[in-house]
């Protein structure tokens, strides 16, 4: 539609949506720079690119008090002389920059010509840049300028904003002030006139200012303290939005996403409960169940993230729930994300079960054709109860005659789509559980599975005692051998673990090989056997050699990280971490938790080289100072951000534009509980004072890429 039809119909001439290439100041290939380098395709999306930082400017210094490491600066003068100095490679242009306390040089490497027509000689101009000290003479190179008489026109004049910028971007000319003038424009077309999106019961209570305000000072600053609170806002605007979502989709699907209803808790549950549990509940343990039994005794699908420090004692939790699936006459399946925990699962349910009616087995990639066919139609007839397994078990000729529980062991490492899988399996959804020993910090918790349920073990079985950890170099480790002999000698076990990291497994593997190597040459047969267990063995020779270390054939257990998840050796006390400082902190948390399992103190030992990151310092001296596997996870997420403590599994709701999980963490509970709150109160939005809000979430919901985390 061309202007003349659209003034003719009173529609605004610009408004959010309005192409970028309609600004005053940016042509098509400008446009063109500002999507591919930086996702601008609109006006909206302009106002919105906030700045990462901001510089002083309320500050002017006079030459004289120029110093040699200064920063950034700022200083008000004349260009007196200019002057072009030819160089093996084009030429270098010089102005000599004075006010009434001296000069300095400004330097252009590049552009001479160009810059040399637009200097303008006895006129005043800002000058901002970094100065050089060289030859007793102060140099700025490729000073940014602006003439005085420009520089009151601004809008802004104390904080400069500092955009996120690329190389592209520099090179063809779209440059810091060239960003700022676009936004400059863009205020003055758009008249400032943005919507609010908040209620004005919210902007009170949460003390927060205007929309108006807050764009305007994000953009152009008038002091540090209408910066913060526009900062302020604009972020908890941004977290509300995402938890208004994350609970409205929880609602929604509690109240949409019928399930099975487990009504009864029947002789399987009740006889194994009485006869066969071979020990009692921790009360952590008996509220989580109490939690999901309420869960699928209602008519909704549950959706339950279980929580639980490594050796809280999960697994029971998880067979409890299948029981009382079968009670009801469904099917459960219980999906491991390693064929050894799978294989230890299938054995340890298999004895806890023994004596009762109950059919288990065990799927992974390494069962032949011939029983796979067997099992396959076992379970499509529904003769067989309890499925065990790896991802093999959500291919899709596996197909359950009623599955109605799936539970997940350490989700962290299944993909999504692995997961959705599941679901595709039934006509219902079944009922979905999933575990994970890798504490997740509430913060980041409350915005990745912000739509889930949450239970936490938050209590160890009693009598565990607390893993010792130290820290060794490799230079002590004639000492740590002969600690480990001592500990041997009282019939401990011992696993001994190097790093693997997949990009240079081959190395690796030379790693764990040479220390096995070493450590044959220490701990000699006939008085020791030594197992070895790494990613390149065939399943079967990886379970023999994991059977031995079980039965107490072998003393040690040489092996990279396959052992890293859950596996359960009670008698197995001493964990020593090979090159300790190429591990992430909830690895070696995880990789400590195989120790501490039974009655004998065990014993952690970090085994470093001298030479450590600042970071790797701090990873140690966690693990040395606490076992508490939330606060670990708290340093972590310190550490590496939330993208990578999650891996893969990114989402909407962590790409944030301006509000930061981890430093934000106060205003991402408010916002939050307000939600909450709000969606109590008034579901549909619907009351007027809502209405506000009401009109942004269906504008946020609609470009939003928030999806559930598990279903
Ligand atoms: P995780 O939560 O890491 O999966 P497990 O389920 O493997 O932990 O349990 C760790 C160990 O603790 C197992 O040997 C298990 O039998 C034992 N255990 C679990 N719950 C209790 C309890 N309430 N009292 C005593 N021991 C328990
Ligand atoms: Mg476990």
């Amino acid at each position: 539609m061309n202007y003349y039809l659209r003034s003719l119909k009173l529609e605004p001439l610009y408004h959010l949506n309005t192409s970028i290439s309609y600004l005053k100041g940016v042509g098509p290939s400008r446009a063109d720079l500002l999507k591919t380098e930086l996702g601008i395709h609109t006006f909206g999306d302009l106002v919105n690119f906030f700045p990462n930082r901001y510089i002083d400017r309320t500050q002017f210094l006079k030459i004289n008090q120029l110093q040699e490491n200064t920063s950034e600066i700022q200083i008000v003068g004349k260009i007196t002389a200019i002057k072009t100095v030819q160089q093996k490679r084009g030429s270098r242009l010089i102005a000599t920059f004075a006010d009434d306390t001296g000069t300095i040089e400004l330097v252009w490497f590049r552009g001479a010509k160009w810059i040399k027509e637009s200097l303008k000689v006895n006129i005043s101009y800002v000058i901002f840049g970094k100065t050089n000290f060289f030859n007793r003479q102060f140099t700025m190179p490729h000073p940014e300028m602006e003439l005085v008489s420009a520089y009151q026109k601004k809008m802004q004049i104390s904080m400069q904003p500092v955009y996120p910028s690329t190389e592209k971007l520099t090179n063809k000319g779209v440059t810091n002030r060239v960003v700022s003038t676009m936004i400059q424009s863009l205020f003055e077309e758009l008249k400032g006139t943005f919507k609010e999106t908040l209620s004005s019961s919210i902007l009170t209570k949460q003390k927060l200012i205007a929309k108006n305000e807050a764009l305007l000072n994000i953009h152009f600053p008038k002091s540090q303290e209408l910066l913060t609170k526009a900062q302020n806002r604009l972020k908890f605007e941004e977290l509300f939005f995402i938890q208004l979502q994350l609970i409205r989709k929880k609602i929604v699907r509690k109240i949409k996403i019928k399930g099975f209803i487990f009504k009864k808790v029947g002789v399987n549950f009740n006889n194994f409960y009485k006869n066969k549990l071979p020990f009692d509940l921790t009360n952590a343990q008996k509220n989580v169940l109490k939690e999901i039994r309420k869960d699928i005794g209602s008519n909704a699908q549950m959706n339950r993230l279980l929580q639980g420090d490594v050796g809280s004692g999960k697994t029971i939790v998880a067979l409890l729930t299948m029981l009382i699936a079968l009670d009801n006459g469904y099917q459960a399946a219980f999906m491991a994300p390693t064929e050894i925990l799978a294989i230890q699962h299938y054995n340890s349910l298999v004895e806890l079960l023994n004596g009762m009616n109950i059919s288990v087995k065990l799927l992974t990639g390494s069962v032949k054709a011939k029983e796979r066919r067997i099992l396959h139609k076992q379970l499509e007839s529904g003769e067989l109860n309890i499925l065990i397994g790896t991802h093999a078990l959500i291919e899709d000729k596996v197909k359950f005659k009623n599955l109605g529980i799936a539970i997940i062991d350490e989700q962290h490492r299944f993909g999504v789509a692995q997961r959705s899988k599941l679901w595709e399996k039934n006509k219902l959804p079944p009922h979905i559980l999933v575990m994970t020993a890798t504490p997740i910090p509430r913060t980041l918790a409350m915005s990745v599975y912000g739509d889930l349920d949450i239970s936490v073990i938050n209590e160890l079985p009693p009598d565990r005692k607390e893993v010792k950890t130290a820290h060794r170099y490799d230079a002590n480790r004639l000492s740590v051998f002969k600690f480990l002999k001592d500990e041997i000698a009282k019939g401990r076990q011992i696993y001994i673990v190097y790093p693997l990291i997949n990009e240079s497994e081959a190395m690796d593997y030379k790693d764990l090989m040479d220390g096995y190597e070493s450590i044959s040459r220490e701990f000699q047969k006939p008085t020791y056997q030594i197992s070895i267990l790494h990613g390149k063995m065939k399943s079967a020779d990886k379970e023999y050699e994991m059977q031995r270390f079980i039965n107490g054939e072998t003393q040690i257990m040489v092996a990279t990280t396959v052992i890293e998840v859950g596996v359960n050796i009670p008698n197995a006390s001493v964990m020593v971490i090979e090159s300790a400082e190429r591990f992430g902190l909830s690895q070696l948390h995880q990789l400590r938790g195989r120790v501490g399992r039974g009655a004998a103190q065990s014993f952690c030992v970090l085994m470093t080289s001298f030479k450590l990151s600042s970071d790797a310092k701090v990873r140690l001296n966690t693990m040395v100072g606490t076992s508490d596997g939330f606060k670990i996870a708290e340093v972590d997420l310190k550490l590496r951000g939330p993208g990578n403590l999650l891996g893969t599994q990114q989402s909407g709701v962590l790409d944030l534009k301006i509000a930061d999980i981890v430093k934000d963490a106060e205003l991402l509970k408010s916002a939050r509980a307000i939600a909450i709150e709000l969606l109590t109160s008034d579901p549909t939005l619907k009351a007027p004072e809502n209405s506000l809000i009401k009109i942004a979430y269906q504008e946020v919901s609609k470009n939003s890429t928030i999806w559930s985390n598990i279903s």
